[in-house]
């Protein structure tokens, strides 16, 4: 049975101050919640602080990009080493905003999860079409390509802790969720890429695919409980402390549904 996954991304936002006081209304609200996962992904200068607010809880921690190199002279990057050195259990991988604002192309994206899953991270890989590319038909393709090439190379053993995360560019920051038809068609027919990437049914079955773009505690009820939705990935509805732990407590009462 897949647990979802409430999945929060601050992207450039929250200096420490701000990440701590947050992060202990999160743990405050949410200590209770036992049936769903929780992973905070602050900025990088705030990891050790949220980390430090998140011991003895079930939150864990998450980056929102690494590099794909282990160490060495690439100014300004982190390794998967670091991360998994400064407490991260997830690292968030092939963002739009790094796809769009810093060239990052499949081929790169497809490195990142590569070196992330043998430094033993759980890469959240995130895909999701342009309105031009859903508007000109082709939005199945782009998202075809954004998997396979994503998980190109990497063995059926490593890529069972991987997490998927289904974001139309479209969605993200804007208000405008995709409805919930759009959803479960495209979360279907992602499984059913992977299905046949990995030739294994189980695999399929057992890989958590998110949802991301403009979720909040007003529509998360009917897109969590769609069928091929396993969680969600949050960006606005992260940075507050009542928003994002109502998506917890919805998440909660969803799973168990889900359970019975
Ligand atoms: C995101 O950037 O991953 C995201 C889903 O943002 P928002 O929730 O603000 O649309």
């Amino acid at each position: 049975m897949r647990k979802l996954l409430i999945a929060a991304n601050w992207k450039m936002n929250m200096y420490r101050q701000e990440a701590l006081e947050l992060t202990r209304g999160i743990v405050e609200q949410t200590r209770f919640f036992t049936f769903v996962d929780i992973m905070i992904a602050p900025p990088f200068t705030a990891l050790e602080i949220v980390k430090s607010e998140i011991q003895n809880t079930q939150i864990q921690l998450g980056a929102q990009d690494v590099f794909f190199e282990e160490s060495g002279a690439y100014t300004g990057e982190i390794s998967p080493g670091m991360l998994l050195d400064a407490g991260c259990a997830y690292v968030i991988i092939g963002h739009s905003e790094r796809r769009q604002y810093f060239g990052e192309t499949n081929e790169i994206i497809n490195k990142k999860v590569s070196v992330a899953l043998k430094n033993h991270l759980i890469p959240i890989l995130c895909v999701g079409e342009t309105w031009e590319e859903r508007n000109q038909g082709r939005a199945f393709l782009v998202l075809n390509q954004q998997i396979l090439f994503g998980l190109q190379g990497i063995d059926n053993e490593k890529l069972s802790s991987i997490v998927v995360a289904y974001e139309p560019v479209w969605a993200i920051g804007t208000g405008k969720s995709a409805n919930k038809e759009q959803v479960q068609e495209v979360h279907a027919y992602l499984r059913d890429v992977i299905k046949e990437f990995t030739s294994s049914n189980e695999m399929a079955f057992n890989i958590r695919i998110l949802y991301g773009g403009s979720m909040s505690p007003k529509n998360a009820q009917e897109i969590l409980s769609l069928k091929d939705v396993d969680g969600g990935l949050i960006g606005g509805a992260s940075l507050k402390i009542d928003s994002f732990s109502s998506l917890v407590q919805i998440a909660e009462s969803v799973q168990k549904v889900k359970e019975q």
